[in-house]
């Protein structure tokens, strides 16, 4: 797989797996546990200058060539240590900052964007709502014209990062008969008056991910914070949404991995019937389809980022990546929890987090069934 790197994407990955191994993978068990957002490792990761991946040298980005490459394997790797923490610094590093660097004015971008990339502000983007998750254009976040700019009212549901984010892009509708036409995308401050959190969700998978309930009630939003000005729309963000794809893919595939080096560690100390269970055909052919499922996901998925960073349309390939990915890793887990046996579904043994977690990339920036709509449309159908 290293034949696909130059030497510079092999030593940037090189430095974020040391991070993981060192101070990320050795703590996974206890944020899985106490399901708090870690702070700390946040910022430490912050400060080292891995959330500017995406982002230009004048905003502290790193300005890397092939950067959605580097943040696929970076969002891998992250993922290989804690699938929770890495989905925070994914909606984070990407998704919400993205759209400042994208949309957002100079101005914002040096109150947000920089901040962000040094992991002093943390971001969360906001689409979904209570009635409103696979079709984005029932969403009822009501953007009404007022002196000076907007004002904001509606539920979001499930927003990632949502009680301890600082900025939140939000997708309200200036005009609901305009269906997706009539969405734009506003920066809002969550220190703005009428902006609260409904509640913090609880949730069986990717713990220490804070995932939020998030109510607006008037909230006043300049016309400086209409992301992309007046022309602006969501449809704007739909590049944005559609790389995202391919993070999301990776979230899957580090998590798989994590749970098929652990599965195979496991089958070689697991001693039955006077020999490691490793020794056994039926153990041996489950992990050989483990690591095919594995390779098939990461090299798609190599290649669909790489197509991405050529510049090439990928409303295909990411979906693709997406589906192949967060299925086969799905099936990766099921397999380990089963090498485990009883093991597997206690507590003390990793097998059932890698499990439950795998279930994130099945929902998390829309589901398989969505994106193979998406994949037949291209298709023509
Ligand atoms: C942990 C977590 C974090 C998230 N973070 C964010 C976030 O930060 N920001 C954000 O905006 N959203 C976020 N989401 C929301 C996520 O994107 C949605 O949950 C997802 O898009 C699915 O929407 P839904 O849950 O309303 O399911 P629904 O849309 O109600 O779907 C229910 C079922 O119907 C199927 N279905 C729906 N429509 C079709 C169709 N046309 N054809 C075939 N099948 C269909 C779906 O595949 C699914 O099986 C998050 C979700 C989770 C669980």
């Amino acid at each position: 797989m290293d034949l696909l790197f130059d030497d510079n994407l092999r030593q940037f990955r090189h430095t974020i797996a040391r991070w993981v191994d060192e101070r990320l993978a050795p703590h996974a068990d206890a944020l899985d546990r106490a399901d708090m957002f870690p702070r700390e490792l946040f910022e430490e990761l912050g400060g080292l200058g891995f959330f500017g991946v995406l982002f230009p040298e004048e905003y502290g980005g790193s300005g890397m060539d092939r950067g959605y490459l580097a943040y696929t394997l970076m969002c891998e790797e992250l993922s290989r240590g804690h699938m929770g923490f890495a989905s925070i610094v994914c909606m984070h590093a990407s998704t919400a900052s993205h759209t400042i660097a994208s949309w957002g004015t100079d101005d914002l971008r040096r109150r947000y964007l920089i901040p962000a990339i040094r992991g002093e502000k943390i971001g969360a983007f906001a689409i979904t709502e209570p009635n409103a998750g696979s079709d984005a254009a029932a969403l009822r976040t009501r953007a009404s014209r007022c002196a000076g700019g907007w004002s904001l009212s509606g539920t979001k549901m499930f927003t990632s990062n949502g009680t301890i984010a600082d900025f939140v892009t939000v997708a309200a509708t200036t005009d609901p008969s305009l269906g997706l036409k009539g969405v734009k995308l506003f920066l809002v401050d969550t220190k703005s008056e009428g902006f609260s959190v409904g509640r913090k969700l609880e949730k069986f998978a990717i713990h220490a991910a804070d995932t939020a309930e998030l109510v607006l009630k008037d909230v006043f939003v300049s016309d400086e914070r209409l992301l992309g000005g007046a022309d602006g729309s969501f449809l704007n963000a739909y590049r944005t949404l559609t790389v995202d794809r391919i993070f999301t893919a990776a979230l899957a595939i580090g998590n798989g991995r994590a749970a098929y080096d652990a599965a195979l560690r496991y089958a070689k100390e697991r001693t039955q019937f006077g020999k490691p269970i490793g020794s056994f055909q039926a153990i041996q052919f489950r992990l050989v389809d483990m690591l095919a499922k594995l390779e098939q996901a990461r090299l798609y998925t190599y290649y669909a980022a790489m197509l991405a960073d050529s510049g090439a349309p990928i409303t295909t390939e990411a979906a693709l990546a997406k589906v192949i990915a967060a299925e086969n890793c799905n099936d990766v887990c099921q397999k380990a929890l089963s090498i485990f046996g009883g093991y597997g579904l206690m507590n003390e043994y990793p097998a059932q987090r890698f499990l439950r977690d795998s279930f994130f990339p099945l929902v998390g920036g829309g589901t398989p069934d969505i994106m193979r709509v998406i994949a037949a449309r291209q298709l023509g159908l």
